[in-house]
């Protein structure tokens, strides 16, 4: 006997964005998953909504990939001992996020240093979001901060043990290019992702990695290219946009100037594939509930990007660029959603335009692995209309 399978289906969608940044507005009116992951969307009358077990009305709000944040620094569970915080990622949640991404637990009171004690950490912390999705949300942790000492065989461990990402490349002892280039190239032969702290110092104890360092490092993601928060000056930024190949990651925490001047140098080099966005979250600024949606609201009304290709920096860019089977419309992805609308008394005759206007939609649902996981958000402006939960 084979389990039933789960068959959700998501009507009188308004406006349905892709997170492809190609063709980011698809036209469709519906959406159908089964067992967690895209079956079919298009217009309801082409498609077979018979046998549902959930059905949601969207009421004519819009959905798009659930957002992905690329860059965090979790520890344990939904608790951050960086700002004695609970529930921030079911906050983030509650900000239209179904993803995240770390750049290293360095949170962790006590983080250990030596190389048998820093695999054991990294192995843990993978395996406790794995076993453990706070409040539904996929943490895709266990992200070791390279330190001197480390050998091929370290990452050949670490990967055959499950570990896929590397944390901030400069937040350890390795601080120059050649160690770190090295090390950063065993972890790739592994299929272990990478990353860079890039700017000035974040916290004390933290120190410079400037645009020669990323370079010759070439990690599969430039983080914080808008620093985190310090930014390098202008001509190392745009020197980063030239050379780098791959993401381009901007983030909450940091320099607001440094990342419209990103998003200005890559549109002009034709790069704004490679841009992904971040948090930085939790860090000294905080936890950033709607940090996501605010980048998005951000860029978009400043740097003058169409709000369905700003969505695309923090869905399908990302997605993209780090591989994942989620954020992304399309068959056999993950059913990992926002359904939002514009925000009560927002301006703008479209939630497109009242983003482009720097405002925030407000989200009323989100689904993880075609699950509700969570309704009308307390953290975001009211949206104008609801999804509703109809008996199928
Ligand atoms: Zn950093």
């Amino acid at each position: 006997m084979s389990e039933p399978s789960a068959k959700l289906v998501i009507r009188n969608i308004g406006l349905m964005l892709s997170g492809k940044i190609e063709a980011p507005i698809l036209d469709a009116d519906c959406l159908i998953a089964v067992d967690g992951k895209i079956a079919a969307f298009g217009k309801e009358r082409d498609l077979d909504t018979e046998g549902a077990t959930t059905v949601v009305d969207a009421h004519g709000v819009t959905l798009a990939p659930g957002l992905i944040d690329s860059h965090i620094h979790p520890v344990v569970g939904d608790y951050t001992p960086r700002q004695q915080q609970l529930h921030w990622i079911d906050s983030t949640l509650n900000g239209g996020v179904t993803t995240l991404i770390s750049a290293g637990e360095v949170h962790m009171p006590g983080r250990p240093k030596d190389i048998v004690g820093l695999k054991a950490m990294a192995i843990a912390a993978q395996r406790w979001y794995e076993n453990f999705r706070p409040s539904g949300v996929k943490v895709h942790a266990g992200a070791p901060v390279i330190e001197h000492g480390m050998e091929e065989q370290d990452f050949k461990d670490l990967a055959e043990a499950g570990v896929t990402l590397l944390g901030e490349v400069g937040l350890g002892t390795v601080k120059d290019g050649k160690t770190a280039q090295q090390m950063v190239g065993w972890a790739r032969k592994y299929g272990i992702q990478s990353t860079i702290h890039t700017g000035g110092p974040s916290i004390p104890g933290s120190g410079l990695i400037d645009a020669d360092m990323v370079l010759e490092t070439g990690t599969d993601v430039v983080g914080h290219i808008n620093g985190g928060h310090s930014a390098l000056p202008d001509d190392q930024i745009i020197c980063l946009c030239e050379n780098c190949v791959k993401g381009l990651e901007i983030v909450h925490n940091g320099n607001e100037r440094a990342a419209l001047l990103t998003v200005n140098t890559a549109r002009e080099l034709g790069k704004l594939d490679q841009v992904i966005l971040g948090t930085d979250g939790p860090a000294g600024s905080g936890v950033q509930p709607l940090g996501i949606l605010r980048m998005v609201a951000m860029l978009s009304s400043l740097g003058h990007v169409p709000a369905e290709i700003a969505f695309c920096f923090g869905t399908g860019n990302t997605a993209r660029q780090r591989e994942l089977d989620t954020g992304l419309i399309d068959v056999g992805y993950c059913a990992d959603f926002v359904l939002m609308d514009q925000a009560q008394h927002a301006p703008g005759k479209t939630i497109l335009e009242s983003v482009e206007l720097g405002n925030l939609p407000g989200v009323g649902m989100t689904i993880i692995d075609g699950k509700i996981t969570s309704q009308r958000s307390r953290n975001t402006p009211p949206a104008g209309r609801l999804p509703q939960i109809i008996e199928p």
